[in-house]
């Protein structure tokens, strides 16, 4: 790692598992697509500003990539206005690293599914390997005083390989995803050396207080010599020789952006369209990744129970269930996949009747108008996930429900249930009869009733957006305030390179 230079201004290094681009080969010409999320528009000033980089794999293996793949990253880090430092793996990697200990380990366990882990030992192997290389990747690009922000459980032990090479920069890490319990995080393998991990960043970011409070609770038990001391938004776990910062920074949207495009032309004939689609009846809405954390089966057998109990639903209300499809090659992922075909054949065999259908079901990925104007269609979301990080389409939901005529199920276990419990209708995702008696509440829920609610919960996902996130990690980093950062405007979203 390049020495201090106490001249110059650091950047900001952003490291995570995948770059914000998509890379597509058409022919010879490689298609280089730039990641649109709310990370990405929050962070891009700050990248651009300070002549920033990101750290990640381009989601290619290095034989995927073939050679020139380098130059491609170079003209596109040119267009983007920040440095993109791709890091190629091989196929063994991405098995091993991604798909096995990320994938079949981590991302069961930290969502409480530890009877789904495959704690296979040549994952772990190979996951300390991939973090040793992230680790060579930053050492080379960064200097001293840039500021590195880590991001989510794929790369928790990086910061252990870069002090292990003597670099005291100060690290930062988020995780997007909980982090379980300490009965749950026991059953680990290797417990201690993911804890010593996160314990080498100086600072921690975590979802919810949830996550802080398990997380404090693995450190008080499997770690020695560990002080925890305050009890604010950020908290000093301090050894003898350092200490580390814990906070508690939940993500969110860039809410002014969903609630503008959401009020687009496009968006509104789109709505129109859906609502004479599916004419006199309520829309319910569920928009998920296809993934066992998200609870589809039991909210289709809540939908299930509530047609079952309420007759008065029967052509009254039909639930527009969104799939995005992932992960499909995991066994696991594709039995989801059945089961969940299963049970809309048979909700919809048992109630579909002349003019209604109970469960509209789309396994694909919608555009940004069509997500925007199933939104705002409808009525009622759906949002019960067995245990989420924080479950941004809930967050979603809301800015781009402009007229404020919506009610939002959530569940107790999405991290954004945190911020929200008081205006959603809160559900325990595992309790079919208690999500479908919440079903019909939202049904029957009066206007003024819908409207009080839904604008609490537009005011406090606008008060506390992503820019909020950003600052709050940037604070306790480095001092420093997302506006001290000017907003860009001319960023080329999308470049073709040959
Ligand atoms: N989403 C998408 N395409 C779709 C449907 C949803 O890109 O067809 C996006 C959605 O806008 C949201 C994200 O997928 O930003 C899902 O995020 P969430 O936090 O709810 O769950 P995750 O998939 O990250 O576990």
């Amino acid at each position: 790692m390049a020495k201090r230079d106490d001249k110059r201004e650091g950047r900001l290094a952003i490291v995570s598992n995948r770059l914000p681009v998509v890379l597509k080969k058409r022919g010879a010409k490689w298609h280089v697509e730039s990641g649109s999320g709310g990370l990405v528009t929050a962070l891009l000033p700050v990248l651009r500003n300070r002549g920033g980089l990101w750290i990640g794999w381009p989601g290619l293996t290095a034989q995927q990539a073939g050679s020139g793949f380098e130059q491609v990253l170079a003209d596109a880090s040119r267009h983007a206005g920040y440095e993109l430092v791709p890091i190629l793996l091989s196929e063994q990697e991405k098995e091993g690293f991604y798909l096995g200990f990320s994938n079949e380990i981590i991302w069961p366990l930290f969502h409480d599914l530890h009877v789904l882990c495959n704690f296979d030992p040549a994952y772990w192997r190979i996951y300390r390997d991939v973090n040793e290389k992230f680790a060579e990747a930053i050492a080379a690009n960064c200097r001293n005083e840039d500021y590195i922000w880590v991001h989510d459980y794929h790369l928790m032990i990086v910061s252990r390989c870069l002090r292990d090479r003597g670099i005291a920069a100060p690290l930062a890490f988020f995780l997007h995803t909980p982090f379980p319990p300490l009965d749950i995080f026991l059953k680990l393998p290797w417990r201690v050396e993911i804890l010593q991990g996160l314990l080498s960043y100086s600072l921690v970011g975590l979802q919810t207080l949830r996550d802080r409070r398990n997380l404090l609770q693995c450190v008080e038990n499997l770690v020695a010599d560990a002080t925890v001391e305050g009890d604010g938004e950020v908290v000093n776990i301090r050894f003898p020789d350092r200490s580390v910062r814990v906070g508690v920074f939940p993500i969110s949207i860039d809410f002014n952006d969903f609630a503008r495009r959401a009020s687009d032309k496009a968006v509104g004939k789109q709505v129109k369209a859906i609502r004479q689609n599916l004419p006199n009846r309520k829309i319910m809405l569920g928009v998920d990744r296809l993934d066992y954390t998200k609870g589809i089966p039991y909210r289709l057998r809540a939908f299930q129970n509530a047609l079952d109990r309420y007759p008065d639903l029967h052509g009254a209300v039909s639930l527009v269930q969104v799939i995005v499809p992932s992960r499909e090659n995991i066994p696991k992922y594709s039995e989801l996949k059945t089961e969940i075909d299963q049970l809309v054949g048979e909700i919809n065999g048992k109630y579909t009747q002349e003019g209604w259908i109970p469960v509209h079901y789309l396994f694909r990925s919608l555009s940004q108008t069509e997500l925007l104007a199933y939104y705002r269609a409808s009525e009622i979301a759906l949002i019960t996930p067995l245990k989420d990080g924080m479950n941004l389409v809930a967050k979603e939901y809301c800015a781009s429900t402009i007229d404020e005529n919506g009610v939002l199920i959530l569940s107790e276990f999405a991290g954004a249930a945190g911020q929200m419990q008081e205006d959603a209708l809160l559900v325990n995702p595992y309790d079919v009869e208690g999500t479908a008696d919440a079903i019909h509440d939202a049904f029957v829920m009066d206007l003024p009733e819908k409207r009080r609610r839904m604008k609490n919960l537009r005011e406090g996902v606008k008060g506390q957006d992503i820019f909020t996130w950003v600052d709050g990690m940037l604070r306790a980093g480095i001092d420093k305030e997302l506006k001290s950062f000017p907003v860009l405007q001319d960023y080329l979203p999308q470049i073709e390179i040959s």
